[in-house]
């Protein structure tokens, strides 16, 4: 909070800002933590920032990327636990770029996917502040590239969706589970890993089959990073023996049978011996 107070505008610093140029706030997406993944776009962006306004998927090397003089925001959230509230993110780029600031705002992936960058975005369009999206290499793609499979390929799937595993408390998962049970094409899950087990069971009791191929990806293109392969009957369970730390990312469907072939488990729908790839 004191770096927070540091680089927002004090009352002070308000009336002599009103003053000064309107600033201008980059949604950047960071990719999914390997800095090699940013765009020269995102690079650039950050080298020409005054403030970085950063979330917690932004890996620590990534971080570590951003010059001396740049003053520096934390606004990590966690599943239940949101130390700054989105209002108050809005809040604080409506309020950086009105005082002239150049702001990069930071994110997990692609700002886009399930990364709240459109409200923001809105909220700065709201405020007349001038605002670029970077897009940045999402999970799905980062995930399935590190473990070198793709996500649509000919003959195994012809589509690909993206979705939350994520519910409100004490709310269902809100999903279209029997279009979502699709064998022809891939299903990414995204903050799924505390629901996998009423994932899992949906998916099963709308005729998915039990022999599905299921690659989970645990901090994907970081120097973590953990992987299994399994089948989806077995996912729950292999999930929790994993206990992954970090996030964690599902893709079902027979793409993530690549992976599990270089694994050595390829023969039936039964061998559902979870494996490190
Ligand atoms: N905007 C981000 C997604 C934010 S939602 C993007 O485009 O990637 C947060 C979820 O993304 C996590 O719960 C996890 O499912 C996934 N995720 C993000 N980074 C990941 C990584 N490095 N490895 C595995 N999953 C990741």
């Amino acid at each position: 909070m004191a770096r927070l107070a540091r680089a927002t505008p004090s009352r002070r610093q308000w009336s002599r800002s009103a003053r000064m140029s309107i600033g201008k706030v980059y949604l950047v997406g960071a990719g999914p933590g390997d800095p090699e993944l940013l765009t020269l776009k995102a690079i650039r962006a950050i080298e020409q920032a005054d403030v970085v306004v950063y979330d917690r998927l932004v890996s620590e090397r990534i971080l570590e990327t951003i010059g001396d003089g740049v003053a520096q925001i934390n606004v990590g959230k966690q599943a239940d636990f949101h130390p700054v509230p989105q209002a108050e993110i809005n809040d604080i780029l409506v309020r950086l770029g009105r005082a002239g600031r150049t702001v990069v705002r930071l994110k997990g992936g692609d700002p886009f996917i399930f990364g709240r960058g459109c409200e923001e975005a809105a909220e700065l369009e709201a405020a007349g502040i001038p605002y670029e999206v970077i897009p940045g290499i999402t999970a799905a793609q980062g995930c399935a590239a590190a473990a070198r499979i793709p996500l649509t390929h000919r003959g195994l799937a012809t589509g690909v969706r993206y979705v939350t595993g994520h519910r409100k408390a004490n709310e269902p998962l809100d999903l279209d589970w029997k279009s979502l049970a699709d064998p022809d094409t891939t299903l990414v899950v995204y903050m799924g890993l505390s629901n996998i087990e009423e994932i899992v069971a949906e998916l099963v009791a709308n005729g998915l089959p039990i022999g599905t191929p299921v690659l989970a990806v645990c901090q994907g293109t970081t120097d973590r990073e953990r992987r299994i392969c399994t089948r989806l009957a077995m996912l729950p369970e292999a999930a929790r023996e994993a206990a992954f730390s970090g996030p964690v990312l599902f893709i079902i469907g027979r793409v993530a049978g690549l992976a599990l072939e270089r694994s050595g488990h390829i023969d039936a729908t039964t061998d559902a011996v979870p494996v490190v790839a």
